[in-house]
């Protein structure tokens, strides 16, 4: 568990002639144990803005503390960090164990801990029958229950959600959204959840931030956001 700060977070694509600015200088603060959610039109900045806190991206100029730590000083693989994509991106040829599993082993977790790891992940997400099988023999809800597995069995301190349920259809997309709502009351794992659904933002937000060309616009609850003057 742990808070991010963002300090006057910047980024900008390209070099010279060509340089793009993308973020303009964010200022954030996230709680620890908080579910924020960010919301804007497309191409406003919220993937870049995930990327960076995950690592994936550098950051052109400015801070991003999580818990005690500068991450722009982190190699990736240093931040306690856990990413749920929209794609799920699953290892097609593993199975639904290999694929929570292989990160943890990765990490050089011994035997019997990723065992009891992803045997837990998979009790809470309801994939004990489903282990052996590879992500082509699962549905869509399916597949997103293994990519949250994969994030939580890390037990990371921050989770990243780059708009997870909107390749689901909408019946699923409100269970997961249930699913989601009490993982976080059990895991109080700090969220940052990307979203363009407006009861996704109103159910799980906490807190959210709305961005708009590079700026945060505004940051606030979801009744703050959402209140018509
Ligand atoms: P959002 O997630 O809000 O849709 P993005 O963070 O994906 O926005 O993109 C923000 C802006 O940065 C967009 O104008 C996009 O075209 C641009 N952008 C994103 N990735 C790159 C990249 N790798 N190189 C250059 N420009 C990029
Ligand atoms: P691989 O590069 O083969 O996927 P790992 O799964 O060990 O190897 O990942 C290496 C690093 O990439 C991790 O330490 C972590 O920082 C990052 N990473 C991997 N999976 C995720 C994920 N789901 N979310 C965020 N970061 C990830």
């Amino acid at each position: 568990m742990a808070a991010i700060h963002l300090k006057q977070v910047r980024k900008t694509y390209g070099r010279g002639a060509k340089a793009v600015d993308v973020i303009h200088g964010i200022d954030a603060d996230i709680a620890d144990g908080e579910f924020i959610v960010m919301v804007g039109p497309s191409g406003c900045g919220k993937s870049t803005l995930l990327r960076m806190v995950a690592g994936l991206e550098e950051i052109s100029d400015g801070q991003i503390v999580i818990g005690d730590r500068v991450v722009n000083e982190l190699e990736p693989k240093e931040r306690d960090i856990a990413m749920v994509f929209q794609n799920y991106a699953l290892y097609p040829h593993m199975t639904v164990y290999e694929n929570m599993a292989y990160g943890l082993k990765i990490a050089g977790l011994a035997k019997g801990e990723i065992d009891e790891r992803v045997q837990r992940a998979a009790v809470i997400l309801e994939l004990g029958a489903l282990l052996e099988r590879t992500p082509r023999q699962l549905s869509g809800g399916q597949r997103q229950r293994v990519a949250m597995g994969r994030a939580i069995v890390r037990k990371p301190a921050v989770f990243l959600f780059d708009e997870p349920l909107s390749n689901l259809d909408a019946k699923l997309r409100v269970q997961m959204r249930l699913e989601i709502q009490k993982l976080h009351a059990s895991l109080r794992t700090t969220s940052l959840y990307v979203t363009h659904d407006q009861v996704e933002a109103m159910t799980l937000g906490q807190r959210m931030i709305v961005m708009n060309k590079g700026v945060a616009e505004q940051i606030g609850t979801p009744a703050e956001v959402y209140a018509r003057p």
